[in-house]
């Protein structure tokens, strides 16, 4: 492929503060796109209406900056560009790809946000397949808002990632027919982040790989809607010390709060680098990192903030 045009993204969901895991996902994703010379977007990705809070989107843009990050044209507003998923949601649903749905209200609710590690609820049954042949019938014969699933068929999925290497998912017997709506005009994640990359034209998907699971799904979105498949790296998250995974809630990891306690962006640049590829990297701008940076050098286990890690970031001031 032509590197010059290879398009990364940038995608937090303002719903809390970033901490040292973001930072890790969004410098790897970063380094990636400018030692591609190629171009990045930032996304916001505020469709989750329950746990947006107000003030964090600017928060994410502050803590970006701060950390040395740039991004290409203005930001993109995922809620701004609704109609685009309403149109995805209604092609599918016309091509007999999608079916409305009114079971389950807890987890078409979930649906709005990216299903981390450990987030994912079971299979759906497929009870409403079928049933109805529009939005209108199903509401008017439930009396309630209908969902829309899209249509899974049997079969594993192969891929390939450039980090996590070659998997095999099935996405059937793993959740079957997934949501893509919650009712209309308020997108699930799995649709609404293949509209928009597909609008942003993103050839490289850089993320945590607690996304890895969602990879499928988004394939097979992405084939029903015609949209071309980016390349996928999924990168091993940040852990604490028991192997969990930091949670937004882990607001003592927070970079407001490390920024606060005196760290230096530079030594956050640093100690992730340390950590992806550049044994005994030194304080710097995450720049600098950017020409010699190479996906294939970041190691396939996951970094663990441990008490030693911590004091190596916040002892170098
Ligand atoms: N906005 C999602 C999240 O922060 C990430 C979506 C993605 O990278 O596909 O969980």
């Amino acid at each position: 492929m032509n590197a010059r045009s290879s398009v990364g993204r940038l995608a937090p969901s303002p719903t809390g503060i970033l901490h040292l895991g973001h930072a890790r996902s969004f410098l790897l994703a970063w380094w990636h796109a400018r030692a591609e010379g190629g171009r990045i977007v930032l996304r916001m990705e505020d469709l989750d209406e329950g746990r947006v809070k107000p003030g964090m989107a600017e928060a994410c843009v502050r803590d970006l900056a701060w950390l040395g990050l740039d991004w290409d044209g203005p930001v993109i507003v995922q809620s701004e560009g609704q109609a685009a998923i309403d149109a995805a949601v209604m092609e599918l649903l016309d091509a007999g790809r999608a079916y409305p749905c009114v079971c389950s209200r807890k987890e078409i609710e979930a649906a709005q946000s990216a299903p981390h590690a450990g987030q994912e609820k079971g299979r759906y049954p497929g009870t409403c397949r079928g049933r109805w042949r529009t939005i209108a019938e199903a509401e008017r014969a439930s009396g309630r808002p209908a969902a829309v699933r899209f249509v899974v068929e049997p079969g594993a999925i192969e891929l390939e990632d450039g980090i996590a290497g070659r998997f095999a998912s099935d996405p059937w017997t793993e959740v079957g027919d997934f949501p893509i709506a919650r009712r209309a005009g308020a997108a699930a994640y799995q649709l609404a982040v293949v509209v928009d990359d597909g609008r942003a034209g993103v050839t490289d998907v850089v993320r945590g790989d607690d996304l890895l699971s969602s990879t499928a799904r988004q394939w097979l979105l992405q084939r029903a809607l015609g949209l071309p498949h980016p390349r996928w790296f999924h990168a091993p998250l940040v852990v604490d010390a028991e192997g969990r995974r930091l949670a937004k809630r882990s607001d003592d990891l927070s970079l407001a709060e490390l920024r606060a306690r005196g760290v230096a962006a530079q030594s956050v640049v640093a100690w992730v680098a340390r950590r992806s590829g550049f044994a005994g990297a030194e304080p710097a701008p995450a720049s600098t990192f950017s020409r010699a940076f190479t996906l294939k050098n970041v190691p396939r286990a996951p970094v663990v903030l441990d008490r030693a890690a911590l004091a190596e970031l916040v002892g170098e001031r």
